[in-house]
């Protein structure tokens, strides 16, 4: 069934890469609004993809004739780098909270089905082996250490969400990326440490001759699940087959791809000795362990790992993870030092 898909920050990471899945594999039309167009150069004069740049703190009357319109709102628009959390939690809450409650709002009020992105953050230090969406208990940590307000900001976003289900009978989706990975993640060129995830960090330091930081000795492990396995699971969820996603929370990530940062990190330099003009700088880059009250500040608090239980999406949306760390890493890399063109790099490595 053709659709009508509201996507707020389509510029972002996932946004551009749901944009374009959507345009090549349905019919559904797509209007979206972002204040950048860096990541849409393929997307942009495609007839079903309508584009307005704006800020969602500033162009409501846009937003709320746009989403009156459109059967799907996709907000996608938040902070969600570890260092802001630390550096600047009011602009997080700001935005990433109240910027967004204006957009649940109207979902409620103009009946609009709501897919939501949740956060695999919000398992917080967890002791389970893997996080359920249905029985894990939340564990923050205390106030000072700030890092946890997006945690709880989404926390806090969930369950008003849920409510209005309960009460209201609103359409809604939450979904929980789990460290999402891809050539389009950060600017990889971005030169102030602790701006992109960590994936783009270390290949910024790695082919700039820095040496990689191990945050307290990188044993902490992460479930890194490539782009374009989450857009896939989330178009499964747009899609709404037989109202499948209805009301339901889906973790999205990949429990075979659970690593180490320090494994990581000597997988990037392995595969760099793959391109010939990065080999010897590679080969020269040292690991070093960075305490993480000197890397992010007193205000951080890490989490030893973050295995994300996929049977929801398994059961409901008959969705699998496919693609291994060593190709993702490959495609992210051909992307940043080969070639910007991701849909090619993708066929010569298939
Ligand atoms: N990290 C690191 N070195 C860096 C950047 C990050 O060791 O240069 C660590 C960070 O402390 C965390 C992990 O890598 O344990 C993943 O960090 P990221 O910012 O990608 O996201 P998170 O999973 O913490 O939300």
């Amino acid at each position: 069934m053709s659709q009508k898909i509201l996507i707020l920050g389509v510029n972002g990471f996932i946004g551009n890469s749901l944009a374009w899945n959507i345009l090549t594999t349905k019919d559904w039309e797509i209007f979206g609004m972002d204040m950048a167009t860096n990541k849409l150069t393929h997307c942009l004069g495609h007839e079903r993809f309508h584009f307005f740049e704006g800020d969602i703190t500033i162009n409501r009357e846009w937003i709320e004739y746009h989403l009156k319109k459109c059967d799907v709102v996709i907000p996608l628009v938040a902070i969600a780098t570890p260092a802001l959390y630390v550096s600047d939690p009011i602009r997080v809450f700001e935005l990433d909270f109240e910027a967004n409650m204006e957009i649940v709002r109207k979902c409620v009020k103009y009946k609009k089905r709501l897919v939501f992105p949740s956060t695999s953050e919000i398992y917080g230090m967890s002791m389970d082996k893997e996080f359920d969406e249905y029985t894990t208990n939340f564990v923050l940590g205390p106030i000072p250490k700030q890092r946890w307000i997006y945690a709880c900001i989404k926390q806090l976003l969930d369950r008003v969400i849920y409510a209005y289900g309960v009460k209201d009978n609103l359409d809604y989706t939450l979904f929980r990326p789990f460290n999402f990975i891809g050539p389009k993640l950060d600017d990889i060129n971005e030169p102030k440490e602790g701006s992109s995830r960590v994936v783009t960090q270390f290949i910024h330091n790695i082919i700039n001759g820095l040496p990689i930081k191990l945050v307290d000795g990188g044993e902490q492990k992460r479930s890194f699940t490539f782009i374009d396995d989450g857009v896939d699971c989330l178009v499964r969820i747009i899609e709404n087959k037989d109202k499948a996603a209805s009301r339901r929370i889906f973790n999205i990530g990949n429990p075979y791809m659970n690593y180490s940062i320090k494994e990581v990190a000597q997988m990037i330099l392995d595969l760099l000795k793959e391109y010939e003009e990065y080999r010897d700088v590679a080969g020269k880059i040292q690991l070093i362990n960075v305490d993480s009250r000197e890397y992010y500040g007193e205000a951080y608090q890490d989490i030893a790992h973050r295995v994300p239980s996929i049977k929801e999406a398994e059961k409901h949306l008959g969705w699998k993870p496919t693609t291994d760390l060593r190709t993702a890493l490959k495609l992210t890399l051909d992307y940043h030092l080969r070639n910007k063109n991701y849909e090619l790099n993708k066929m010569q490595t298939r």
